[in-house]
């Protein structure tokens, strides 16, 4: 008898810690039907029944990957965010000028360094399309 898809969902006691916003990985089985579940997690093909174990996938590899995102992603909000954290109370406590200063800053970021920072990551992009070969149960 299947389960109801409550029961499945599984309790929240289970102990299963989700990290925030992994990526999860998507997963095409050998018919072509495709599934996506976090790492570590097992998915079942609804259309030919094979399960797939992501936790195949070495620890290392998935957290390289992870590395890579989370560093392109903090250098491209990281600064912005700085800058503002800096000058938005020095615009309004000292002068208007240091608004001008976080636009002209902001806008040199996302026009010069984050077109650099994409090319550079390109490596990193291509890591987020990695692919592994998993093996059926
Ligand atoms: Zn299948």
């Amino acid at each position: 008898m299947p389960l109801p898809p409550r029961q499945m969902a599984a309790d929240p006691t289970s102990g299963t810690i989700h990290f925030m916003r992994e990526p999860p990985i998507t997963i095409t089985c050998d018919c072509g039907a495709v599934g996506s579940v976090p790492y570590g997690e097992r998915w079942q093909c609804e259309q030919c029944g094979k399960a797939w174990d992501t936790s195949q996938i070495p620890l290392a590899e998935y957290s390289a990957l992870l590395a890579g995102v989370r560093r392109y992603r903090l250098l491209v909000v990281g600064p912005p965010a700085v800058l503002a954290a800096i000058l938005i109370p020095l615009a309004v406590l000292v002068g208007l000028q240091y608004a001008f200063l976080l636009f002209v800053l902001v806008m040199a970021h996302g026009l010069l360094i984050v077109p650099q920072i994409r090319r550079r990551t390109t490596a990193a992009s291509s890591a987020r399309s990695t692919s592994w070969k998993l093996s059926p149960e």
